[in-house]
């Protein structure tokens, strides 16, 4: 696959397996090794369109409950204003 860089121009990508980070209305969902090609300068990360598809297509799947997810994980949520 020849491509350019969106951000720095850079042409060489690295084939990587990375944690996804899914948010949508404040429901998250993370997917761990997910197939990604990151930019070998800046490190911009670039997913297949098939594979986000396949990533919102779970999320959905996990939240209108047709599907229990593998690990259910607890995130600890802060207000920056109210940090120390
Ligand atoms: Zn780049």
């Amino acid at each position: 696959m020849k491509k350019t860089c969106n951000f720095c121009g850079n042409k060489n990508f690295r084939d990587k397996q990375v944690q996804y980070f899914y948010k949508r209305n404040n429901h998250f969902l993370i997917v761990n090794n997910v197939p990604a090609e990151e930019c070998e300068y800046c490190g911009e990360q670039y997913f297949k369109a098939s594979v986000l598809k396949k990533i919102e297509k779970d999320f959905m799947n996990i939240y209108s409950a047709r599907k229990k997810s593998k690990k259910l994980i607890s995130i600890p949520l802060e207000e920056f204003a109210e940090l120390a």
